[in-house]
């Protein structure tokens, strides 16, 4: 970006810069590709350049979110990563981390910091020497992280003490499916048998997991993705402060599971409109019909309020998210649109 600021200040040509695409009137132009920099050797980011409080104010909490590496080594079909950064990847290092985080806690009271990183903790020793820094430095926060389930198995039983002490209250580990069968399609390299391990280790250690599922997939059967909804029953039920959100596929470009439903003849959009629509608008897609799609849809509301903590007073109304769960009745979702008309806001997430 300083690059293509400084050419368009001086007038210089921008085709010198390396990993950009622009258009001129022969046509589009993409550029060689840039590698990948360490990213200590890049300044830190400046949070000074941001409103906060602001932020804080719109979340209700005292939350900052934070990216310490850039990429993902892993290859899952349907995501757009491996193509944007050829499985590489690059952390800051574990002494950059806990000095700015302590910095940016100490200017801003922060109490909690999420970490947005593709997978945090793709370096096992640069994980734990954060979490020892944090509780050295005795910042007094709590954090989340993304995590891979096989990650999540690596780790010993004193790694995920550590990980508690140093106030980790949630991961985020991409489940995706259920089925051992399209798991091996998504390329997600995990076995079912992991994610139960890593969710047990999360029950143990008491951080809480989200678990996010992909419905909608091509390819995916019918007995796929009842194999999906049963896991995310299981992990939903092992502690209420457990989630299991569902997204509905979406083909990124780049990926190979794009790439098989393009030579498929699936149409990708073709303007900006259209991929702004597309990631913003479209929320259903061609490879699940309407009944299903609704099924999930009230699955995963039902399934997350009938495991959620439990209320006195809407103990009832939780049994019968149970209930109607464990038969998969979803039938006069009643209960459902009178939630949502009183809390349009996703009260349960
Ligand atoms: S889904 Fe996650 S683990 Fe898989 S390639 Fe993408 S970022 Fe990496």
């Amino acid at each position: 970006m300083r690059e293509l600021a400084e050419a368009w200040l001086t007038g210089r040509p921008i085709d010198g810069i390396a990993g950009i695409a622009y258009r001129d009137h022969h046509g589009v132009v993409m550029t060689t590709p840039r590698t990948m920099e360490s990213m200590d050797d890049l300044p830190s980011a400046d949070y000074s350049l941001i409103p906060t409080e602001h932020y804080f104010d719109l979340k209700e909490k005292r939350q900052l979110d934070y990216v310490t590496s850039t990429g993902c080594r892993y290859r899952c079909r349907f995501c757009a990563d491996p193509f944007v950064f050829k499985r590489k990847w690059t952390g800051l290092s574990a002494n950059r981390v806990i000095d700015h985080i302590s910095t940016l806690v100490e200017d801003s009271n922060a109490t909690d910091v999420n970490f947005q990183d593709e997978t945090f903790f793709t370096d096992r020793r640069r994980t734990l020497e954060i979490a020892q820094g944090f509780i050295e430095h005795n910042l007094g926060i709590t954090w989340a992280a993304t995590m891979r389930a096989d990650q999540g198995c690596r780790l010993t039983h004193d790694d995920w003490d550590l990980l508690k002490q140093s106030g980790l209250r949630k991961v985020l580990i991409g489940v995706e499916a259920g089925s051992e069968r399209m798991l091996k399609r998504l390329g997600k390299d995990i076995t079912l048998e992991q994610i139960n391990e890593v969710a047990q280790r999360c029950l143990e250690a008491g951080i809480a997991g989200t678990f996010p599922f992909i419905y909608g997939l091509p390819g995916e059967r019918a007995e796929d993705l009842d194999a999906s909804l049963n896991l995310a029953q299981r992990l939903k039920s092992m502690h209420c402060r457990n989630t299991t959100p569902f997204f509905c596929y979406k083909p990124y470009p780049g990926s190979p599971l794009t790439d098989e439903i393009v030579a498929d003849d699936h149409t990708l959009p073709t303007t900006l409109e259209g991929w702004a629509e597309f990631d913003f608008i479209q929320t259903t897609s061609p490879w699940v019909d309407q009944d299903t799609d609704q099924r999930v849809r009230r699955f995963a509301f039902y399934n997350q309020l009938g495991w959620s903590r439990p209320r006195p007073l809407a103990a009832p109304i939780q049994a019968l998210a149970r209930w109607r769960c464990r038969r998969s009745f979803f039938a006069f979702p009643l209960e459902k649109a009178l939630i949502e008309a009183v809390m349009p806001s996703d009260p349960l997430v």
